[in-house]
């Protein structure tokens, strides 16, 4: 029986390209407690797991201190993962992290078995647990960030595929002769939707000599994606070009998914989504040419209207995700059930 006063939760841990995040939260969705720290992915790889795990072994004492019961451990991770091995098999953000065992080397230094996730798989579970989705039990997620991650929710279920590397949505091709990608692949999503791609359509852009006001900032002090975005809202054509070009290569690839899956919702997360009022007319105009399915679904809505929504969660959507993880006996003999020794 548990005693009384008992809470139970579950720790998500964010290990983002830039820093770590690592949060308490209650089966009720309530955060009791979040920490944060810069992972600075350059050092050795050990290095960040290990100040990872004394955190994680930190605020769990310091829960159970208060009357909690730890449930499990969920880690989102940025890059595709073997969920049989619990290997990271590519991830741009973790460069030197290539086919390393992180379950295994997280379990061992914990001593308990944790969930590992890919991170917009988990972020999409987030929003589907307590943001934007919190109504509707399937959708698909792409977060915008340095990269463009995606997530498939069915069934209030991540859909992992075969082998947990479902959800790519980010590296759909959206122009066959586009720019190369991470990946391998040319004229990805990722390649027009991300900050990166947002930084470098505003380089071409000044360099080109059609944008003026871009080419001063780029001379005096350089630009980030939230540099071209104020810019686009305060009405300089050319940086609402590059936010058009966002908004139709996110139209094309969520009118496909559209198409594809017929879900009550598409969510837009991550930093760039802050954009939101300077892309979302074009990637709306774009979904309404390029899909039969949405178009049918908007103007006789009467068996269900295909919403698509900002995130609601911010950058805590992986974090609640990844504890959501640990939370859900179904996902937890999932993941079991995938399990097979890493070596
Ligand atoms: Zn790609």
């Amino acid at each position: 029986m548990k005693p009384q006063g008992t809470v139970s939760f579950a720790i998500g841990v964010d290990l983002g390209g830039t820093n770590l995040r690592i949060a308490a939260v209650d089966g009720r969705g309530k955060l009791r407690e979040k920490v944060a720290t810069g992972t600075g992915v350059a050092r050795p790889r050990e290095e960040v797991i290990g100040e990872m795990c004394s955190a994680i072994q930190a605020l769990a004492a310091k829960q159970k201190k208060a009357g909690g019961r730890l449930v499990g451990v969920g880690v989102g991770v940025p890059g595709i993962i073997d969920m049989k091995s619990g290997m990271l098999r590519e991830s741009p953000n973790l460069p030197g992290w290539h086919d390393y065992p992180v379950r295994e080397e997280i379990e061992r230094r914990l001593g308990t078995r944790v969930i590992l996730e890919n991170d917009a798989n988990a972020a999409a579970l987030g929003e589907k647990w307590l943001g934007a989705g919190r109504k509707v039990d399937e959708l698909c997620m792409m977060t915008l960030g340095t990269g463009v991650g995606g997530g498939i929710v069915l069934g209030g279920r991540i859909w992992h595929g075969m082998t947990g590397m479902a959800g790519e949505l980010g590296h759909i091709t959206v122009d066959p002769e586009g720019p190369r990608c991470g990946c391998g692949s040319l004229g990805c999503l990722e390649q027009f939707a991300s900050a990166t791609a947002i930084e470098r359509m505003a380089r071409e852009a000044a360099a080109g000599g059609t944008a003026p006001a871009l080419a001063r900032v780029a001379a005096k002090r350089g630009f980030s994606s939230q540099t071209v975005c104020q810019m686009a809202e305060a009405g300089d054509s050319a940086a609402q070009e590059i936010f058009a070009r966002v908004g139709r290569a996110l139209g094309i690839v969520v009118a496909a998914l559209v198409n594809t899956f017929n879900l009550p919702m598409y969510v837009i997360g991550g930093g760039v989504a802050e954009a939101w009022p300077v892309f979302s007319p074009s990637m709306l105009e774009e979904v309404r040419k390029r899909s039969f399915v949405y178009v049918a679904t908007s103007s006789h809505p009467a068996g269900g209207k295909t919403v698509i929504a900002r995130a609601e969660l911010g950058s805590d959507a992986g974090l609640f995700g990844a504890a959501r993880l640990a939370l859900m006996p179904d996902e937890v003999d999932a993941h079991n059930r995938a399990r097979q020794p890493a070596r």
